[in-house]
């Protein structure tokens, strides 16, 4: 009789099993734990957004002075727990409001890319990079890389120059839009009544922009862009672009997130999705777990293959994420649920780090063909950007002033009478 079956020796046999059984459950988990953190100091993350820079402002108002950036409260991210997730490139969102369109949009991006490029110089473990070598090279270094990019099309006030200035001060992403439109792209929101688009989701300024950021090489984000926005630039871009912090439609329907069809197209621009951890762009609810973010993983790679996956937690911007992905120091459990699912090396490795590096490498290819062409000198014209405060300078015509008191003399008559003066000022300088 098998000793299972026998009563005098089934009790011990039973209990030897369990035994054994939670042992090597035990060794399971654990060599699969050293492992995760094994494969993730091999490949440490890029991660594709973070509005760390926001809390700054509405916490700190960016005064860094008042803070250990090692340890904050209150936040889900600092450098402690960067270290401890593996994390070894952010992308930091230098977001401001939808609310500053038309107002100053530009001034508040500007004091957003200052207050990253300062936590990059005040503390040794950070270091601002603008290539894929820089990049490459603060791994070498043990750094954690900060790339900077602007969350919003809003932020370059409908200003090529403007695009083009935020380039020499480190910007390498824009997302063309956020919650709300652009006078030359459409939002996947409608929260914001601005700029309602009338079948031209992507203006012709719109296309003047995807192309300078080509030029530049600046990474396109079709995060929080309409649909026929983002299926318009990925026909018009020359470059692969990026979903920072999208997460995939057809396992959560949700307007920020990814359907199938753009997936497809977005395979063929050999672009990337980055998954974004938000509970609603996940479960669609407050609530879901680790196991609900794989499912994102495992049907978008079932679509359209690992090669186009990365990861963009969206800490700081988003209010709540999964059991177990609290902060940014757990992702070695979201990596370690993939391995369970059989994700290869070869795939995390992917995931983690190398399919971003390729488009970014692309990226500057492209910018690398296209060095012969100029700046652009593209301008939006006046009436699509609706915006009474905008001044064109020219030496005011007295005629037009006087025949138009209108609207346009409550902002713009202060500064045509500066530049008047300035202009008087500098003729008297000349004849002295
Ligand atoms: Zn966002």
């Amino acid at each position: 009789m098998p000793p299972w079956k026998s009563g005098k020796h089934a009790l011990h046999f039973w209990m030897q099993f369990l035994k054994t059984l939670v042992v090597f459950s035990l060794c399971g988990i654990i060599s699969a734990y050293s492992n995760v953190h094994e494969l993730m100091s091999s490949y440490p993350l890029i991660d594709g957004h973070n509005d760390l820079a926001l809390q700054l402002r509405i916490r700190h108002s960016n005064c860094l002075s008042r803070i250990d950036l090692h340890n904050v409260s209150k936040v889900a991210t600092d450098i402690s727990r960067l270290q401890a997730g593996h994390v070894q490139t952010q992308m930091f969102a230098v977001y401001v409001l939808c609310g500053a369109q038309q107002k100053d949009a530009v001034r508040l991006t500007l004091e957003q890319i200052d207050v990253v490029r300062r936590m990059c110089t005040e503390y040794h473990e950070f270091e601002l990079v603008t290539s894929v070598q820089e990049l490459n090279s603060s791994k070498d270094r043990g750094k954690i890389a900060c790339l900077i990019s602007i969350e919003g099309g809003h932020s370059i006030d409908s200003s090529l120059p403007a695009l083009r200035m935020f380039y020499q001060l480190g910007v390498r992403s824009m997302s063309l839009t956020h919650s709300c439109n652009t006078p030359w792209a459409e939002s996947s929101s409608d929260f914001y009544n601005v700029f309602q688009r009338q079948n031209n989701s992507l203006t012709p300024f719109g296309k003047a922009v995807v192309e300078e950021m080509n030029r530049l090489g600046m990474i396109v984000d079709l995060s929080h862009t309409s649909w026929n926005t983002t299926l318009a630039v990925l026909n018009h871009s020359k470059a692969p672009v990026i979903f920072s912090h999208s997460s995939s439609y057809s396992i959560c329907n949700h307007n920020r997130n990814v359907p199938d069809s753009l997936l497809r197209e977005l395979k063929k621009n050999q672009g990337l999705i980055m998954v974004n951890l938000h509970s609603q762009f996940i479960s669609c609810r407050d609530v879901a777990s680790i196991s609900h973010v794989a499912d994102h993983f495992d049907h978008i790679r079932k679509v359209i293959g690992a090669e186009s996956i990365g990861i963009g937690g969206d800490y700081e911007g988003a209010t709540s994420f999964p059991q177990g992905l609290e902060d940014v120091s757990k992702y070695p459990a979201l990596i370690q649920e993939l391995m369970k699912r059989n994700w290869t090396e070869y795939e995390l490795a992917g995931v983690l780090r190398n399919n971003f590096l390729r488009v970014f490498d692309k990226v500057e290819r492209v910018r690398d063909q296209l060095r012969s062409n100029l700046p652009s000198e593209v301008q939006i014209p006046l009436e699509e950007v609706q915006n009474p405060c905008r001044l064109v300078l020219r030496r005011p015509d007295p005629k037009s002033l006087l025949s138009n008191p209108s609207s346009r003399a409550e902002c713009g008559l202060p500064d045509l009478l500066i530049l008047a003066t300035v202009l008087m000022l500098s003729r008297l300088i000349l004849i002295e």
